[in-house]
């Protein structure tokens, strides 16, 4: 009898594992994937390595959230690469170019170099965002109401916010700019824009050898610690006792007993899995299976020429259209109009061995070719769609980066049913459920963890499997 099962092994389940297990509680992690990490999945080409999900992330110097957070996972000696403080995001709007730069008042004041008008406003606002980000463990003090009070940053929409401090239509734009690392929707609360934002103005580090690390490390400290980890094991039915969960079921591998569940995976994910179980209703079940999804991604990842394309320490994002707020909704039958340039740190040199290239799609343009094949065999309609749309990236990425198409040596593609299929993620969401599940309980002993019901990024859901930790056992880490 396990104290905790956990199912998935995304950053979440891992990261809530790993608290557990180190607290000597008998843990099993159960993935149904062949490899760890869920969206920090990377994958091997010849000699060349692939992020699918993660690229970068924010708040690593010392003493900043994700520094502290990642001492305590024992993650803080990887192989992590500072980005240019003096511009490690690269805005193109309207075909200007906009820097960010690390510290609020670099970043305010070049921002205000761009916007001098809105002095006063960028003010305002960089303090804001830096009250956010500066203490964001201050979220584990809020109560339910507070969080839900329409005024609450957590609640309150960001877009709002924006049009309530930010006079000039461009400004607002460029602050949004780092789309599509968020859903830019009327519905994105403040807290989420304001916290992810944030912490990459705090400072932004990559990693060298793929996001995969972050997983394979969280592994082995739960083996050691006692933990016990399946890959290969799709969780497919859960059975329950006196109200509670008892067992989960493993395709072709049987049942286990359990005392306690905590689910890594998409709501709609874990409500397939409840047909035995009777104390949540058919119709909660429906509607958490109904919950609308963020957007997908249509990524295309390159292996370039050796030494012919410069290592840039920097993203590129790439905005065509003037309302970056409705990129989201781009049809996939239009060229794309926004994308994001990021490069993988190169072994060693100066030249850049890797490039991805990503945008946003909606499920409901690829949902024709969800056929229920495997990826690979989805038909001659979708490889050409994939092509044609790989194209267009590849012709809108050379506007910007001159030599890139040149430099390309082969490339992969992927799609949001690409994360449907590797992740169960319902439509290939990015970036899981558009407004998160509450910590609501669906039985005294199921938990919640990941970026279905807190933020999505590797800051964000190391914030939920802290939270699901504390729900547990009824203690906070120190950090
Ligand atoms: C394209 C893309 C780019 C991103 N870029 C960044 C970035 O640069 N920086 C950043 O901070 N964040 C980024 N993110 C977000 C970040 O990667 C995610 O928010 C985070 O990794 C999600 O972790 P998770 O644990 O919530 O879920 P997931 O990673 O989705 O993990 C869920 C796990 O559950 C498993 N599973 C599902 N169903 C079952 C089942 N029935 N039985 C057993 N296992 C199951 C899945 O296989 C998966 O391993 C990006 C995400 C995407 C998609």
């Amino acid at each position: 009898m396990y104290d905790v099962a956990v199912i998935g092994a995304g950053l979440g389940g891992l990261q809530t594992a790993y608290l557990l297990a180190k607290k000597g509680m008998k843990v099993i992690v159960l993935e149904q994937g062949k490899l760890l990490g869920g969206c920090l999945q990377t994958f091997k080409r010849g000699s060349q390595c692939f992020d699918t999900g993660f690229h970068y992330i924010g708040g690593m110097d010392e003493g900043q959230p994700l520094n502290r957070i990642f001492k305590l996972f024992n993650l803080i000696d990887l192989p992590w690469v500072k980005m240019d403080t003096q511009g490690f995001d690269h805005i193109y709007y309207q075909d200007k170019k906009y820097l960010f730069k690390n510290g609020y008042e670099n970043f305010r004041e070049q921002m205000t170099e761009y916007f001098p008008s809105q002095k006063e406003n960028l003010i305002s606002y960089t303090a804001f965002i830096q009250e956010i980000g500066e203490n964001i463990f201050e979220a584990f003090n809020r109560t339910q109401e507070e969080i839900l009070n329409s005024e609450s940053p957590f609640s309150k929409p960001a877009k709002e916010y924006l049009d309530s401090v930010i006079t000039d239509e461009n400004l607002k734009n460029v602050l949004s700019g780092t789309s599509p690392k968020l859903p830019l929707t009327d519905k994105l609360p403040l807290y989420h824009f304001a916290q992810i934002n944030s912490s990459f103005i705090q400072s932004a580090y990559r990693i060298k050898g793929g996001g995969m690390q972050i997983a394979q490390r969280l592994a082995e400290n739960i083996k050691k610690f006692g933990g016990e980890i399946l890959t290969d094991s799709k969780v497919i039915s859960l059975e329950e006792k006196n109200g509670e969960i008892s067992a989960v079921e493993i395709l072709g591998k049987g049942k286990i007993e359990v005392k306690n569940v905590v689910s890594n995976v998409h709501p709609k994910e874990l409500m397939s899995m409840l047909d035995k179980v009777t104390f949540v209703r058919a119709a909660q079940k429906r509607r958490y299976a109904a919950l609308e999804n963020s957007f997908g991604m249509f990524t295309v990842n390159i292996a370039l020429k050796k030494d012919v394309l410069k290592y840039q320490n920097n993203n590129i994002y790439i905005h065509k259209t003037q309302d970056i707020w409705n990129e989201g909704s781009q049809k996939a039958s239009s060229k794309p109009s926004c994308a994001l340039i990021s490069y993988t740190v190169p072994e060693q040199g100066d030249y850049a061995q890797n490039i991805d290239i990503l945008t946003p799609m909606l499920y409901k343009d690829v949902e024709k070719f969800d056929n229920g094949s495997l990826p690979m065999h989805r038909g001659k309609e979708y490889e050409d769609f994939k092509l044609q749309k790989a194209q267009q990236l590849l012709d809108l990425a050379q506007e910007y980066v001159p030599g890139i198409k040149n430099a390309v040596d082969k490339f992969y593609v992927s799609t949001p049913l690409t994360y449907q299929n590797y992740t169960s993620t319902a439509q290939g969401s990015a970036y899981g459920l558009i407004k998160k599940m509450p910590f609501q309980k669906l039985a005294s002993n199921i938990y919640w963890t990941g970026q279905n019901i807190g933020l999505h990024g590797i800051l964000g859901v190391s914030m939920t499997s802290l939270l699901t930790f504390r729900l547990i056992t009824g203690e906070l880490p120190q950090l």
